[in-house]
C-alpha cells in the first residue's frame, strides 16, 4: 500500500463541501483526487480512468468524511484517570470532582508521555485529524505529535493561582502572580517551538488556564500576545458552579460577563466549556445576557458534553447556543478521546435539556465536529472535503454490520457504529491509520508505563488529598473485591 495515494476511487458515499459554501452535502459514487497533500478535485466515479502504476486507494464500500477536529483535550492526564474519575464527584461542589481530583490524583511525569501516546491513538481511531492539546509540554511532546501524523495546536496553559481544598465544601485559590508570568514565558517558548516545526502540521494556542485562576494583568498579557501573533486564544470558563459563584463573589458578575468586560472574547477565542451561564438552572443569576455577550463577541465554544454529563450536568442547551449564532466546536476534555461519542452525547444531552428533538440533529453535530471546530480555529482549509482543502480524510467501512442498512450513513456512524467502522485515516494526503490501527503510534507499548504511573498516583493520594485519604476512599471501585 502506498502511503500517499493520488486518488481514492469508487467511494460509495462522501460528505463533501456544497460547492463553495462551507456546509456539507452527501454525494454518491465519487473519486477524490489528491495533490500535494490537498484535495485537487472531486469527480463522478470513473470519470477519469486510473493510469498504470498510479497509487490508487480503493474507496468502494466506503464513506469518506472530512477528518474530525477536537478543539479541547487533555491527552497527558485523562487515560491516567481511567477507572478513577468516571463515578467521582463532590456533592458539596454541585457534583464537580474537578478540584478534588486535581489535588488528590497527580499522575507522575513518566506517565504523562505514555498517556499522550494512548490519547493520540484514541483520537486517530475515532477519526480525529486535528486536535488541540492543552497539556503540553511533556517529555517528547514535539516528537510524539509529529510522529502521530496528525495536526495539533499546542496550548500550554499558564495560571496565577492553583486550586486547593480544605473541606468538601471549600475551595481556596493559592496565588503566585510572579509564577504565573514565568509560566506564560515558558508557554511562549513552547508555542514558538510548535509553530516553527517543519512538518507544518503544528500550530499554537494561547491558553490562560482558567477564568478564576489568572489575574486580570496576566489575562491582558495573554490576550495581547494572541492578538499580536494571530494565535487562537482559549481559557476554561463556565465549567463549574464553584467557579461562577467565586467570580460573582469577586467581581459581582458572572464569569462570561467579566471576560466580556476585560475584552477577552473576540473571534478566534475558544471558550471551554461555557456550560454554566447566568441562565443555567444551576446558576440562575438574575441577568440573562451571557449567551448574547458570547454571540456578539464572535467567540466560539468548545463543547465537551462527556465530563459534565458524568456529573449530571449539561449545556442548556446546545441548540440554543447555535441558534443564537455562537460557533460551537467539539472537544473531548476527558477520556476516551472519541469525538464520535461526543457528537452523540451532544445530540442526546441537548434534547434532554430542551425536551426538544430539534435541539441538535446528526447533521448539526457533524458540522460542529468539523466546520465548527475549523471556524473556531480560524481555518477554512480543514473540516471539509472540497478542492483546495487539506486532504484530511476518514474512510468508514459501510459493510460493518452497525452501518447497515446504509440509508443515512452519518446517522449509522454517529448513533451506531462510531469508531468501530473507521478503517483508514489520511492527514495531508498521507495514510496515518490503516485497518483501524494507527501506523506510527504505539499505544500497546505505552499501556504498561501508564499502568505503573497510575498505580504510583493512587499510592500518592494520601500525601496530596486535603484529608489524607487513600484513593480507595476518594474513588472506590465500582464493585467490592472479595
Ligand atoms: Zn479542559
Amino acid at each position: 500500500m502506498n502511503s500517499r495515494p493520488t486518488s481514492i476511487r469508487n467511494l460509495s458515499w462522501a460528505v463533501v463541501g456544497d460547492g463553495t459554501a462551507r456546509r456539507h452535502v452527501y454525494r454518491r459514487q465519487v473519486d477524490l483526487f489528491l495533490k500535494d497533500g490537498r484535495i485537487a478535485e472531486i469527480t463522478p466515479a470513473g470519470a477519469r480512468p486510473a493510469e498504470a502504476n498510479e497509487p490508487v486507494l480503493d474507496g468502494s464500500g466506503m464513506l469518506a468524511l472530512p477528518g474530525l477536529i477536537n478543539i479541547h483535550s487533555h491527552p497527558t492526564t485523562e487515560p491516567g484517570y481511567r477507572g478513577v474519575r468516571e463515578d467521582h464527584g463532590v456533592p458539596e461542589q454541585q457534583m464537580t470532582g474537578l478540584m478534588e481530583r486535581l489535588q488528590a490524583f497527580r499522575l507522575p511525569a513518566e506517565g504523562r508521555a505514555a498517556a499522550a501516546e494512548m490519547s493520540y491513538a484514541e483520537m486517530l481511531r475515532a477519526g480525529t485529524t486535528t486536535a488541540c492539546d492543552v497539556t503540553v509540554p511533556f517529555a517528547g511532546w514535539l516528537e510524539t505529535m509529529v510522529r502521530s501524523g496528525m495536526r495539533f495546536y499546542a496550548g500550554p496553559t499558564f495560571a496565577s493561582a492553583r486550586w486547593g481544598m480544605s473541606a468538601p465544601q471549600t475551595v481556596t485559590w493559592k496565588w503566585d502572580e510572579a509564577g504565573g508570568h514565568a509560566e506564560f514565558d515558558k508557554a511562549k517558548a513552547v508555542m514558538a517551538e510548535a509553530e516553527s516545526h517543519n512538518s507544518g502540521r503544528l500550530g499554537a494556542m494561547v491558553f490562560p488556564a482558567q477564568i478564576d485562576t489568572v489575574t486580570p494583568e496576566l489575562f491582558a498579557a495573554g490576550r495581547k500576545h494572541a492578538d499580536e501573533t494571530g494565535r487562537p486564544f482559549s481559557t476554561h470558563i463556565g465549567q463549574s458552579v464553584v467557579e461562577v459563584r467565586e467570580m460573582i463573589r469577586r467581581y459581582g458578575v458572572t464569569s462570561v460577563q467579566w471576560a466580556a468586560a476585560q475584552g477577552l472574547m473576540k473571534p478566534g477565542t475558544i471558550l471551554a466549556h461555557c456550560i454554566l451561564l447566568d441562565e443555567h438552572p444551576q446558576i440562575r443569576w438574575h441577568t440573562a445576557k451571557d449567551l448574547d455577550l458570547i454571540a456578539e463577541a464572535g467567540a466560539a465554544v468548545a463543547h465537551c458534553p462527556q465530563p459534565f454529563a458524568r456529573y449530571g450536568l449539561a449545556m442548556d442547551h446546545v441548540g440554543r447556543y447555535r441558534a443564537r449564532g455562537v460557533t460551537v466546536g467539539l472537544g473531548t476534555d476527558c477520556a476516551p478521546h472519541n469525538l464520535i461519542e461526543e457528537m452523540r452525547l451532544a445530540i442526546v444531552a441537548g434534547r434532554l435539556m430542551s425536551e426538544d428533538i430539534a435541539s441538535l440533529d446528526t447533521g448539526g453535530a457533524f458540522e460542529a465536529a468539523t466546520i465548527g471546530g475549523a471556524n473556531a480555529l480560524g481555518r477554512d482549509d480543514i473540516g471539509i472535503l472540497a478542492p483546495g482543502a487539506q486532504a484530511d480524510i476518514v474512510l468508514v467501512d459501510l459493510a460493518h454490520p452497525l452501518m447497515q442498512p446504509v440509508r443515512d450513513p452519518l446517522r449509522s456512524f454517529v448513533f451506531h457504529a462510531a469508531d468501530r467502522a473507521v478503517r483508514t485515516v489520511l492527514v495531508g494526503g498521507e495514510i496515518v491509520l490503516a485497518d483501524g490501527a494507527p501506523l506510527n503510534l504505539d499505544p500497546a507499548g505505552a499501556m504498561e508505563r501508564l499502568a505503573e504511573a497510575q498505580a504510583q498516583m493512587l499510592r500518592d493520594t494520601v500525601k496530596h488529598d486535603y484529608a489524607g485519604r487513600p484513593a480507595e476512599r476518594i474513588a472506590p471501585l465500582s464493585l467490592r473485591v472479595t
